[in-house]
């Protein structure tokens, strides 16, 4: 059998994607903002009914673009360690301080309840995740950002096509990011983008960028965080794609759960979310049984992958004395599972077979409140 990953990138007819770019070797604009840039932009903007956005060349950068446009002094950033290493990477890049707050066991987001108790003097600002494109609880976030006035960036990474309560989940913070990595749900093969919510961060990060360009002026010191034609176009290409691959998404889901109903549980998705079914996380008893399944899966040609593992206070680069039980401890246990428009009925049903007779029922179940 072919080797199955977690995911494998989605491409369009390749026809499309020949259609879209053969006007590059007629104006011979590779990049720097070209009309293909600018229609992906425009048509990103409808798309997720959004009017600040920057589409940028990754998600890092993104996030790096964003920190920087706080202007804010050296000090601490609040933030989760159970996520990509890239946004913990984008903070200490920044020179900042990662203070890492413990998640909830049931969504695996930053406990809100447990930011206030890390507030202090040098607090700049709070990096929270919405995991797995399960949000944040952005009420109590913006109780706390509005009390000790600490601007929030979300980390949108896992987001696209997401509503919640019938806007996007980008439209919350001060800032968010989003990620169209080829491995993500919606994907410009490298990509990003900046939603600026709070207005007056916006011309720092149209001209941070940019090289710190800003209506022809050298305003800031910037960076750049183009993006090129050819990025765009698959970019255009993907929007004509997106609502059935999201639809596909949501039948292998829902497959996976019902073959492994009453054993295994994924986070509930809550009532008023629109859901983008970007992975498909369970939660093992041990991490004995996760690595068994893991083996397992691995014999039949078969490679999920443990999302996010380590907790990332337990990496030394980022030498940090947080204390964290419910993400270390989720971490260990917590494994992906292949997700993707190509993934089979067949498939999925032999990968929930052999977890099943690994597992042995010792599953526990997970419900969002
Ligand atoms: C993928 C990801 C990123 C980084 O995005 P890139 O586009 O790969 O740079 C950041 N944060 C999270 C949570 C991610 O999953």
């Amino acid at each position: 059998m072919e080797k199955v990953f977690v995911t494998k990138p989605y491409l369009p007819p390749i026809g499309e994607y020949i259609d879209k770019i053969s006007c590059i070797w007629d104006n011979h604009i590779l990049t720097n903002y070209g009309p293909l840039h600018k229609e992906f932009e425009e048509k990103l903007k409808k798309y997720l009914n959004l009017s600040n956005v920057h589409y940028v060349n990754n998600g890092t950068t993104a996030l790096a673009l964003a920190l920087e446009a706080l202007d804010k002094p050296l000090g601490e950033i609040i933030t989760t360690p159970f996520t990509f290493v890239a946004t913990a990477n984008a903070i200490v890049w920044q020179k900042y301080k990662p203070v890492f707050v413990d998640i909830k066991s049931n969504n695996f987001n930053i406990d809100a309840d447990k930011i206030e108790e890390k507030i202090n003097e040098n607090t700049r600002a709070i990096v929270a995740v919405h995991c797995f494109g399960y949000p944040c609880d952005i009420k109590k976030i913006n109780i706390i950002s509005k009390k000790y006035n600490i601007p929030v960036i979300y980390d949108a990474a896992h987001t696209f096509g997401i509503k919640y309560q019938n806007e996007s989940l980008y439209k919350q913070g001060d800032i968010s990011i989003g990620s169209f990595h080829a491995t993500k749900v919606f994907h410009t093969i490298e990509g990003g983008i900046c939603i600026v919510n709070n207005y007056k961060y916006n011309d720092k990060i149209k001209s941070s960028k940019n090289f710190g360009l800003l209506n022809g002026n050298y305003e800031y010191i910037g960076i750049n965080a183009k993006s090129s034609e050819f990025h765009a176009a698959m970019g255009l290409c993907m929007l004509n794609h997106i609502d059935e691959i999201i639809n596909y998404r949501k039948c292998i889901s829902n497959l996976y759960k019902s073959l492994l109903e009453d054993k295994i549980f994924i986070p509930e998705i809550p009532k008023d979310l629109e859901y983008n079914y970007i992975y498909f996380p369970i939660v093992f008893q041990n991490e004995k049984i996760l690595i068994e399944v893991i083996n397992n899966l691995n014999s039949e040609n078969i490679f999920p992958r443990r999302y996010f593992y380590p907790s990332l206070n337990e990496l030394p680069m980022f030498n940090n004395a947080s204390i964290t039980p419910i993400s270390i401890d989720i971490s260990k246990r917590v494994l992906c599972r292949p997700l993707d428009i190509y993934i089979t009925e067949e498939i999925v049903t032999k990968i929930c077979l052999s977890i099943n007779e690994t597992i042995n029922k010792k599953v526990y179940k997970l419900v969002i409140d």
